[in-house]
């Protein structure tokens, strides 16, 4: 039975807007989770989870605190929220991908292995097709989601400015 321990941290993220220079911020709170026998082990994993985290983002990882938040007076989405969900979801498709292939192998090999024809195939293939057209479908949206439509391009990009808070238990 392992203990399953969370430790937080609030960052709250200050954003001067790239298309008008109004300036907002939102808060985004990260989790670290650990899973661990001993319950101190557990807290510990935890806490490493967390700062692992809180680094990425100071390195400009800004996919874990990346919500598309349109500016409240121009409603322009920065340039680099877009990039970092394209990121994001780009390796989400990556991994979908290859989980995809690896069962789709096994299937094959099982198909060869015990010699079966084509019309005992026809459920897998029933299925496995719809499944890779939502996949190619879905990526297709999220890469060419263009939330900025009408504003013109911005002058510079502005990454945000991130406070932690305060590592919340
Ligand atoms: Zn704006």
């Amino acid at each position: 039975m392992n203990y399953q321990e969370t430790a937080k941290d609030l960052a709250q993220v200050s954003i001067s807007c790239e298309s008008c220079g109004n300036s907002f911020s939102y808060k985004h709170t990260l989790i670290g989770r650990g899973s661990h026998p001993d319950k101190f082990k557990a807290e510990m994993a935890a806490l490493n989870a967390l700062s692992t985290q809180i680094d990425r983002v100071k390195a400009g990882d800004y996919g874990l605190i990346t919500e598309y938040k349109p500016c409240p007076q121009c409603s322009y989405v920065q340039s680099w929220m877009i990039l970092a969900g394209r990121k994001r979801r780009g390796r989400n498709w990556g991994l979908a991908l290859g989980a995809f292939s690896f069962l789709a192998s096994i299937v094959a090999g099982l198909i060869i292995q015990s010699k079966l024809n084509i019309a005992s195939m026809m459920p897998f293939i029933m299925c496995g097709v719809p499944v890779v057209v939502f996949f190619v479908v879905r990526a297709l949206v999220m890469l060419l989601y263009q939330p900025n439509k009408g504003h013109e391009a911005p002058q510079q990009v502005k990454p945000p400015s991130i406070t932690f808070i305060a590592p919340a238990h």
